[in-house]
């Protein structure tokens, strides 16, 4: 994208922002690339190494071969207990410091938005998040760090302490619903706001991807910031083909630039 282009849809981008009354935004996995987190689909992704038919909630629960698999990738980077928000959670969490942030629905499990600094209460993870481990048997948590030092010790399959039941990451599988009050208030959210900001992700994987759709559908104005095109480009009002952080950075100053005129 030529600087100049960039320049112009940043300034329209900070313009929708100082307009709008309720803000969302709604991220995938590209707005934590830059944080050292592999997004899915891109080349060198998670999927470039991994088979998704290994990942389900049924293999997890019938097949421990399954959940060894998915203990391995965890363990190879994928539990991203020592990963920090880079620029782009950091100028949203300043969004909601200006005031101009409704919430965050998050497609992501990684927790950065909250690390960032914006409240609990107005991140919606529609996939859960990966802070916690939960026993399928007798509902235990534990935390992540805890789970992640057996595995680091060795232990390929970790079960419960408290009654060796199977131990699941608490975030959502292939196959397995979304948590219902999470998706029904995100869901209100999108059809409520005037303003809805897609950064980093490919807009495929539903029902998260309905949430700007519902959001178009009420009459929000879309903006998409995302390295590759999307299957609602064609209805956004800007597209921005750029890095999160880069893109995300330069449209807060400009917003900042202009409430102090
Ligand atoms: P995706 O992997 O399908 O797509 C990511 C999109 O982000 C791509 O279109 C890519 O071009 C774009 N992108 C990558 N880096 C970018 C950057 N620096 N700036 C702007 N755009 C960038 O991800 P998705 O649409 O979020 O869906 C995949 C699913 O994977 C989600 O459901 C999510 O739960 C899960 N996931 C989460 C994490 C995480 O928590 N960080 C990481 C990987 C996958």
């Amino acid at each position: 994208m030529a600087p100049q282009e960039l320049d112009t849809l940043i300034d329209q981008v900070a313009d929708l922002i100082l307009n709008s009354r309720r803000m969302v935004v709604f991220t995938g996995a590209g707005v934590s690339t830059e944080s050292g987190i592999p997004d899915f689909r891109s080349p060198g992704g998670i999927w470039d190494r991994y088979d998704p038919e290994d990942f389900t909630y049924q293999k997890f629960i019938s097949d421990p071969e399954g959940r060894r698999k998915r203990w391995q990738m965890f363990k190879e980077g994928y539990l991203i207990t020592e990963a920090k928000p880079n620029p782009a959670h950091y100028a949203i969490a300043e969004l909601d410091r200006l005031g101009k942030l409704d919430c965050v629905i998050t497609q992501n499990i990684d927790y950065l938005h909250q690390r960032a600094g914006v409240p609990d209460d107005k991140v919606f993870e529609l996939h859960g998040n990966t802070q916690w481990v939960v026993c399928l048997s007798c509902g235990q948590r534990y935390p992540l760090t805890q789970i992640k030092a057996r595995l680091d010790q060795g232990e390929e399959i970790p079960d419960c302490e408290a009654c060796r039941g199977i131990l699941k990451p608490d975030i959502v599988f292939f196959g397995e619903s979304l948590p219902r009050e999470v998706l029904q208030e995100a869901t209100s959210r999108a059809y409520q706001c005037d303003l809805f900001i897609v950064i980093g992700s490919t807009l495929v994987v539903y029902p998260a991807a309905y949430m700007p759709e519902y959001a178009v559908e009420r009459g929000a104005k879309l903006v998409i910031i995302n390295l590759s095109s999307t299957p609602l480009d064609g209805q956004a009002t800007v597209v921005i083909r750029a890095k999160a952080g880069e893109a995300m950075s330069r449209v807060v100053k400009r917003v900042t630039e202009k409430i102090k005129g």
